[in-house]
């Protein structure tokens, strides 16, 4: 893990309890206080309603493929070794359909990826410090 050289989130004011619940392998996301929709990306009011108002609520672990590239070619190294990697948009179960993540689909041989397939989030612990939500087949 010392050695690890991809880039890696940099948690802000906004989105530090969202990465803090992934190192403790619980996907969560801010709900608004007012209309109580979800707010996806983290951040400070409300997209829908202008709220400051927000609590931290704990999601469920699924989610569905809503679209995908491969990636075959890499412009950072790093990454090299992973080719080809699936990206996905992840809408998760539970949200209404409000919060859709960018997050890899991994543990499927990415011919096999389908819009509309269902997964479940895996915690990647990349360092000591950043654990990556990622998505597996359910
Ligand atoms: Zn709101």
């Amino acid at each position: 893990m010392a050695d690890y050289l991809k880039p890696l989130p940099i948690a802000d004011l906004d989105s530090q309890p969202f990465w803090a619940r992934c190192k403790a392998h619980e996907l969560s996301a801010q709900r608004c206080g007012d209309c109580q929709k979800f707010r996806w990306p983290p951040q400070a009011f409300c997209p829908h309603c202008y709220s400051w108002k927000f609590d931290w609520t704990k999601l469920g672990a699924t989610g569905t493929v809503a679209s995908f590239v491969v990636v075959h070619y890499v412009s950072i190294p790093a990454f090299q070794e992973d080719v080809p990697y699936v990206v996905a948009h992840i809408t998760l179960d539970g949200t209404d359909q409000q919060i859709t993540m960018i997050s890899n689909v991994i543990e499927c041989p990415w011919e096999q990826v389908r819009v509309g397939m269902p997964v479940r989030v895996v915690f990647d612990d990349v360092t000591a410090d950043v654990t990556l939500p990622k998505f597996r087949p359910a």
